[in-house]
């Protein structure tokens, strides 16, 4: 993934959607936006304690910037379940100025209808834009430890094929900045329940030495899940950025002990030309 600058605003685009202009995507940072403290700089997230009118500036300059409307962008209220939403016209602008009109009970968003911004809010969990080029369904995902648990990649795929004919191979999928396997340490209870929803944990969970201590490599985890699902591992990017490393530049609820903004990633089918 790259890095660009948009007047003040940073944001960084896969390597992989890029190849498409019919698709316009993005993920934003903490660079730019007006928000102070713990949240200083582009907060996103009207749900972490920021002043309301701070995070509708940042989100309105962040649109601008981008050449989108802000009332065509949609969000979740992103609740670690594995519930996936299709959005259809009704649902365009949910949860764009405020967090009591996002849907509720969902964690990712499926459309194929072009000018709706998909958006995924993180500071450290996993944010995954998928897009299908056959069929043109794009799908925006919100995986920490209990959404990749839970397999909400695999249920975010499972959507694009029910419901638009997708097929798998078809389908590219990029892994944002997130919690990465340098830094992200879980409990027994996590062991636990990723035992027993994903089977084997080789290559998913590594001891620290210390007891009861683990990491979690939520990133492979997710990786499995989507090639499990049938996608290609060509068709998968995995930039590897993580958040905790590079808390400069994206929110970190660990490194910033819960403190923290959010940034977002994006995903809209650009109008057709007539
Ligand atoms: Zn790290």
């Amino acid at each position: 993934m790259k890095e660009y600058s948009l007047d003040n605003i940073i944001i960084y685009k896969f390597d992989k959607l890029e190849e498409f202009d019919e698709v316009l995507h993005f993920v934003s940072t903490r660079k730019g936006g007006i928000s102070n403290d713990c949240f200083s700089g582009l907060n996103t997230g009207f749900h972490v304690g920021d002043d309301n009118f701070r995070v509708l500036q940042n989100r309105r300059m962040l649109t601008e910037a981008l050449g989108i409307d802000l009332m065509n962008c949609t969000f979740a209220n992103q609740c670690h379940t594995s519930n996936v939403a299709i959005v259809n016209d009704s649902g365009r602008g949910r949860g764009a100025l405020e967090k009591e009109t996002a849907l509720t009970n969902t964690d990712a968003l499926v459309t194929n209808v072009p000018n709706i911004c998909l958006g995924v809010q993180v500071a450290d969990c996993v944010p995954i834009l998928l897009y299908d080029p056959v069929f043109r369904v794009i799908a925006s995902v919100h995986a920490g430890w209990k959404g990749t648990v839970r397999k909400i990649a695999g249920e975010t795929v499972y959507k694009m094929v029910y419901n638009y004919g997708s097929r798998p191979e078809n389908i590219i999928a990029c892994l944002g900045p997130s919690n990465g396997p340098c830094c992200y340490e879980v409990g027994n209870e996590v062991v636990r329940e990723a035992g027993s929803a994903l089977g084997s944990l080789k290559g998913i969970i590594r001891e620290t030495g210390r007891e009861g201590r683990f990491i979690f490599d939520q990133w492979e985890a997710n990786v499995r899940q989507l090639k499990d699902s049938g996608l290609k591992g060509d068709n998968i990017e995995l930039p590897g950025i993580c958040t905790q490393c590079n808390s400069g530049m994206f929110y970190s609820h660990r490194k910033h002990n819960g403190m923290t903004g959010r940034f977002m990633a994006g995903i809209m089918l650009k109008k057709r030309r007539l």
